[in-house]
């Protein structure tokens, strides 16, 4: 939705958009599916870029905003550290830096809830990613996102219990087999009393 401002005689002209609502599910897809932390990890920096069709991200946001595949590398790229610093000061403000790059503006929307604009000059995606984020650890605690504890994995995960450790049930089952293998190893190692 775009809301257009005149300024004094309409010399100046602001465009102001409403920023979409981003689900946390889609933030998490586009943080692992384009930034290069989690592809380069994951051997997919050749790869080109999957596109957004393709890995089931939310219709409403994309027609709004229409980022170009570049554009969602580059935001992926930008909120990957908030998951990956400590979380508490360090992690805030690494968010508070990308509210401040992309300024949204609080709103009161016509039947009274909080919602977001942005100036047009500003970048729209990184705006709604940054605010989602923000949305979801104000409800569930922003310490309760992070990055996946398996070995080369650097996936980034969401968990309003705050229990989960992996981004997902493959990262948690190939932990614990290589646990399981290592256990195994060491018990059986020249010396054990195990055989
Ligand atoms: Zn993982």
């Amino acid at each position: 939705m775009l809301e257009v401002t005149y300024w004094d005689g309409g010399w100046l002209l602001f465009l102001m958009l409403t920023l979409p609502l981003i689900p946390m599910d889609d933030v998490l897809t586009v943080v692992n599916e384009y930034s290069g932390a989690t592809r380069e990890q994951a051997g997919e920096s050749a790869l080109p870029y999957p596109p957004p069709a393709e890995i089931a991200l939310g219709a409403d946001w994309l027609t709004l905003l229409e980022p170009s595949l570049e554009e969602l590398a580059a935001a992926a790229d930008a909120l990957h550290p908030i998951f990956a610093t400590a979380p508490g000061q360090q992690r805030a403000a690494v968010l508070n830096s990308l509210l401040e790059r992309s300024a949204p503006q609080p709103r009161s929307a016509s039947d009274g809830t909080l919602g977001w604009e942005i100036d047009a000059e500003h970048d729209a995606l990184l705006g709604a990613l940054s605010v989602a984020v923000l949305r979801w650890g104000d409800q569930h605690g922003i310490h309760h996102l992070g990055v996946c504890a398996a070995e080369r994995c650097t996936d980034i995960y969401a968990d309003a219990a705050g229990r989960r450790r992996f981004c997902s049930s493959t990262c948690l089952s190939r932990t614990k087999v290589a646990v399981h293998r290592r256990r195994k190893a060491e018990a059986t190692t020249p010396g054990s009393t195990s055989i």
